[in-house]
């Protein structure tokens, strides 16, 4: 539809960043055309504003983007998870594995309750390794993930899931 062509063409493509052969897609451009961001906030909001969802997490950095403003908008929390000593207090974290060497994120003790909710939000979903650890570290405190949400992910995830949780995904990569 309308809305995911703005979408896609407001998405830059940098050849091999970080490294050769990577096609790097920056949604650091759409966040320069207000409608295509706001069309992105949008489909979120109609897909989750009925679904009792009563928490939105979002992944640092650029879930930090995108999960507050579905959260205002249907009325739940935000919470963030984040890379290492990032929030004081208590947290629990959850390391997993990259290409080369390993990855942890953090939430703080006490963000969510159990029984409740929760959608997870990244930018882009490619191997699934992120939002897969993001998925453990909100079921060990007792909620329920529902649903994992992407603006950017590979077509093979709009068919299987990330630790049996389905993956709601607004556009294709870019190339
Ligand atoms: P995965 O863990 O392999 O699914 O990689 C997803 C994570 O890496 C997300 O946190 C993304 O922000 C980041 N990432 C990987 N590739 C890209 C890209 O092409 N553009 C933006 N972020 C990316």
């Amino acid at each position: 539809d309308s809305r995911r062509l703005a979408i896609s063409a407001s998405v830059r493509v940098i050849p091999h960043f970080p490294k050769p052969g990577i096609m790097f897609n920056d949604i650091t451009t759409m966040l320069l055309c207000p409608g295509a961001f706001q069309a992105a906030i949008d489909l979120f909001v109609e897909r989750y504003h009925r679904m009792n969802v009563s928490a939105v997490a979002g992944i640092e950095a650029r879930g930090f983007i995108f999960a507050p403003s579905v959260a205002l908008q249907i009325g739940a929390k935000f919470i963030p998870l984040g890379k290492p000593n990032r929030f004081p207090g208590e947290v629990i974290s959850e390391r997993y594995e990259l290409e080369y060497g390993t990855d942890c994120l953090e939430m703080r003790v006490g963000a969510v309750q159990p029984g409740e909710r929760v959608v997870i939000m990244d930018d882009l979903v490619a191997t699934g390794g992120t939002l897969s650890a993001a998925i453990l570290l909100v079921e060990r405190a007792g909620a329920d993930v529902i649903e994992c949400a992407c603006v950017i992910g590979l077509p093979k995830f709009k068919v299987s899931t990330i630790q049996g949780k389905p993956v709601f995904i607004l556009i294709d990569p870019v190339s």
